[in-house]
């Protein structure tokens, strides 16, 4: 899938629209999610164009990659959820149910979060 720079998460990187933001770096941000569904709901994005872990995993340098999961370690101990715990999800494509075609990782906590799928 082609990258379009018209979606909601590039507007935020452009700041044409606001985020509730949590952390950012040279090669991430984080904001907190519009529509949580856990106490704690949060989003990690990378800050160069990338759909998907297919699209970042190959085109994206060791640097963006390396920035981006450090980045989402940064979150996680700025939140302190490392002590109870917390997941960590990407939806990708149809079948994963991805609304925002440009890569995020969706870190919940708060509570016990249940079953990983829920059919
Ligand atoms: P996904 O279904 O994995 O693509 O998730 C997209 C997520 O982006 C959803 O959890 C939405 O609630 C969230 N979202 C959409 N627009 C915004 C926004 N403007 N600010 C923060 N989160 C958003």
């Amino acid at each position: 899938m082609e990258y379009d720079s018209n979606n909601i998460f590039a507007k935020i990187l452009r700041h044409e629209i606001p985020c509730n933001k949590i952390y950012e770096d040279d090669f991430a941000l984080s904001f907190h999610d519009i529509n949580p569904q856990a106490p704690v709901h949060v989003l990690v994005i990378p800050k160069g164009p990338y759909v998907s872990m297919t699209d970042f995993t190959r085109d994206a340098s060791r640097e963006e990659i390396d920035g981006l999961f450090r980045a989402i370690g940064a979150v996680v101990s700025k939140l302190n959820l490392e002590k109870d715990g917390y997941r960590i999800l990407t939806n990708t494509g149809i079948h994963g149910g991805q609304e925002v075609p440009h890569l995020h990782f969706h870190i919940f906590a708060g509570k016990r979060l249940g079953r990983m799928l829920v059919n």
